[in-house]
């Protein structure tokens, strides 16, 4: 038996990992890798293997960076496998791939229209060999965008082809995604399953977010087998909504050969699981009292669903005053109706707190799904105090730029932060900036922030409510380990940059197991 570690190797994204036996060929995840756009496009173009010799692609969970690829497997003609997850994740994963190919695609429309523009430029050079007019060329570049944020993109496709410029494809499109979501094939967690002609595969709840699982690969080669044991993302204990990551496996699995470990946070130590509820009930009445409206930049899976819970909550038994609650997100929108219908992911508290008392914990009169962009600019321009989460979570895209734009300069309004905010990021400005304000006393000429190209003065005030990490910390996957009562012969320390890994892994060796730190494209032999 051979593993070869193709991504999340000494860094975050792109998980893909594969074990090989004999004729059988079985992945564990196929993620798509996030950063730099050109660097990005360039690893993810690659499928590491003949896509003919996949058996079938096992899926840990639905967030891009494990999934995002599988559209590129699935629309080459040789791929006879599946993608075997849990129901959960298979309907959140139809709705994050359409979402994703929708990103490829505007990618390279705007990648194709920068192309354009740059060869107009360069025809205005008096140099230029081409024979076209200057007031052609002027025209042209005038009409490169039918609207202010509209791209003219038939205009585009047709200056490509007129002056042979390379084209920019997208890496796929909708109808790859929606092609790929044929060969899902749901599989309930606790069930062995058969995933090639000597493997079975085991899924447990890993607790990172709806449907999320730990995969228990067992190989059975020459009289004997091997287990492989991939954590794919470890969540955190006490969150809402969904179980704790699960510590009792199957008799026949908790003997480990290989275990792949995740260590997004080796080497962090969170803070605890907060209730988190004092803290927005403060701010949803310190708003309220101002008359304004409350901003929640929120990522569409996850976050916007703990989110919802924790409003319903509050309103349930009378702590806050019932404010209009809107999700102003489409993705959002969908991905909580998934959540809605598996209730066989939730906790227990979420079973007594609704469940048992008959009622969806995502659903309340209070709040209000909005769907079209017209409903979304009325929402814009309303005057009544209410609560909105739109995308993008880091302020990047999305409807939240419009809610920020007729908002950002009223002190009665709150933009409320819930994610994490990546350097260089808008969101990540508004926080640094809008905190550092507060923390001043308000003094002086209020920050400006640059939205669609003009300033605004970040008058609103910014709050930050922390504690929604989706994955354990050092302590909790300590924790996971000595709990579950695995006996491990090996680990393989993936999903995490590389710092964290190092430094995951040394902590594991001081624990007596024996670890290593792949690197990409690295193989071993078992
Ligand atoms: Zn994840």
């Amino acid at each position: 038996m051979r593993i070869s570690f193709h991504g999340a190797a000494r860094q975050v994204t792109g998980s893909l990992h594969a074990v090989m036996s004999g004729d059988d060929l079985v992945c564990l995840d196929c993620g798509m890798f996030q950063g730099k756009r050109q660097e990005s496009r360039e690893m993810n173009s690659v499928i590491p293997f003949d896509t003919k010799l996949i058996s079938n692609i096992l899926l840990s969970h639905a967030h891009i960076d494990h999934c995002g690829r599988i559209p590129l497997v699935t629309k080459q003609d040789g791929f006879n496998g599946h993608i075997i997850c849990t129901e959960a994740t298979a309907d959140a994963s139809e709705y994050l791939l359409k979402d994703s190919a929708k990103i490829q695609e505007s990618d390279s429309s705007y990648l194709n229209y920068k192309a354009v523009k740059r060869f107009l430029y360069e025809l205005e050079n008096p140099s230029s060999e081409i024979a076209v007019s200057q007031k052609e060329v002027k025209k042209l570049k005038k009409s490169l965008k039918s609207k202010p944020h509209r791209l003219n993109q038939e205009l585009i496709d047709e200056l490509l082809d007129r002056f042979h410029l390379v084209r920019t494809l997208p890496l796929y499109t909708t109808a790859d995604a929606e092609r790929a979501i044929g060969y899902f094939q749901p599989t309930s967690c606790r069930q062995p399953v058969r995933v090639g002609k000597n493997m079975s595969a085991t899924f447990y709840n890993a607790g990172h977010i709806l449907g999320s699982t730990m995969i228990s690969l067992r190989v059975d080669e020459n009289s004997t087998s091997k287990t492989v044991l991939y954590t794919g993302d470890l969540g955190r204990y006490d969150k809402p909504i969904i179980k704790d990551p699960n510590r009792e496996f199957n008799k026949e699995d908790r003997e480990v050969d290989l275990l792949i470990m995740e260590s997004t946070y080796g080497n962090r130590i969170h803070e605890p699981v907060l209730d988190l509820k004092p803290l927005l009930k403060e701010i949803i009445q310190e708003t309220y009292g101002r008359g304004g409206v409350i901003m929640i930049p929120a990522f569409a899976y996850g976050r916007t669903q703990e989110i919802i819970y924790f409003l319903h909550e509050l309103y349930l038994k009378n702590e806050v005053p019932k404010l209009p609650v809107y999700i102003d997100s489409p993705l959002a929108t969908n991905l909580t109706t998934v959540f809605g219908e598996h209730p066989e992911t939730y906790d227990e508290d979420t079973h007594e707190t609704f469940l048992e008392r008959g009622i969806n914990p995502f659903s309340f009169p209070e709040i209000q799904y909005v769907n079209s962009v017209e409903e979304s600019m009325k929402l814009n321009r309303s005057s009544e105090p209410h609560i909105v989460l739109a995308g993008s979570g880091m302020c990047e895209g999305g409807r939240i730029l419009h809610h920020l734009r007729h908002r950002i300069g009223d002190k009665r309004n709150t933009i409320l932060v819930v994610g994490y905010m990546a350097q260089n990021t808008l969101g990540r400005r508004i926080l640094d900036l809008g905190l550092e304000y507060g923390q001043s006393g308000r003094q002086g000429k209020p920050p400006e922030i640059q939205l669609y190209g003009s300033q605004y003065s970040l008058v609103a005030e910014v709050k930050k409510l922390g504690g929604f990490s989706a994955h354990g910390d050092r302590d909790e996957m300590t924790r996971f380990l000595k709990e579950s009562g695995l006996k491990i012969k090996k680990i393989a320390v993936v999903h995490g940059e590389e710092e964290q890994s190092l430094s995951f892994c040394k902590h594991l060796q001081q624990m007596g197991y024996q670890a290593f730190v792949p690197r990409q494209g690295e193989s071993m032999e078992m």
